[in-house]
């Protein structure tokens, strides 16, 4: 079985997310893909909305896709420390069947940071990955952005939407798969700061759940103080 592991934030979740999942799903015949909102994000500071929000907003963003599923699987530490994705995937590994393919999927922006991730060369042991593009962030140099240790070894699959490098690392090899053709021009950072409630870059029941619980309200009423509307 191919299992895709899709991490983040999901504050809110945006039809970018959707297009990514199912782009990767599609590539990568994936049977399942998870996405895990994340309880505490290491390298993002600043407050999210609570998870039990984000968690019911994923479920409706994804909805009428039989290969995607909602996971808990990097819900809040119970002492409150960060989620870092090795350790999850790790997790997920031992529960997981035999025999199960990981796929860590992320997009351009993530993956362009991943020399600050916890343990990066770790991911590589774990799981393949799978870069989606995105608008303003540049994937020509992707191996350039790969941790010490891990290196590219050749192109070992160039078709219509999608290339495949082998990629060598300390306890073996893996796959890194990049989705060059994704171009969704959207951030849940300009969504919470714009007016969300009547965003066409959500599904309209994530705008329906955002207007029925009130969300973003405090950061839309700060930036349009600050702007001094
Ligand atoms: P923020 O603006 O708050 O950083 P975001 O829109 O990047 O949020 P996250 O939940 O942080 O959303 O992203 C989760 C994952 O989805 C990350 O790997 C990110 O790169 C990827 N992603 C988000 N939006 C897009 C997009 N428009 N195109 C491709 N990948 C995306």
């Amino acid at each position: 079985m191919r299992i895709g592991f899709f991490g983040g934030s999901f504050d809110p979740p945006h039809l970018g997310h959707r297009a990514l999942a199912c782009l990767a799903a599609d590539q990568l015949h994936l049977e399942r893909v998870l996405l895990a909102p994340v309880g505490r994000q290491p390298l993002k500071h600043g407050d999210a909305a609570p998870f039990a929000d984000r968690v019911a907003m994923l479920e409706l963003a994804i909805a009428g896709d039989p290969r995607l599923e909602v996971s808990l699987a990097d819900a809040p530490m119970p002492d409150g420390e960060p989620n870092y994705t090795v350790d999850t995937l790790r997790r997920l590994r031992r529960e997981l069947p035999a025999g199960a393919r990981l796929y860590c999927i992320m997009g351009a922006d993530s993956f362009l940071t991943l020399g600050k991730w916890h343990d990066a060369v770790g991911l590589f042991a774990e799981s393949d990955l799978v870069v989606g593009a995105r608008p303003g962030f540049v994937l020509d140099h992707a191996a350039l952005t790969l941790p010490p240790g891990v290196r590219v070894e050749g192109l070992a699959e160039d078709r219509p939407g999608c290339r495949g490098y082998t990629v060598q690392h300390p306890s073996g090899r893996s796959m890194l798969y990049l989705l060059p053709d994704l171009a969704e021009e959207v951030s849940a950072t300009e969504i919470r700061t714009e007016h969300a409630e009547v965003d066409e870059r959500l599904n309209p029941a994530v705008t329906g759940y955002i207007r029925t619980h009130g969300l973003y309200r405090a950061r839309i009423a700060n930036r349009n103080q600050n702007q001094g509307r």
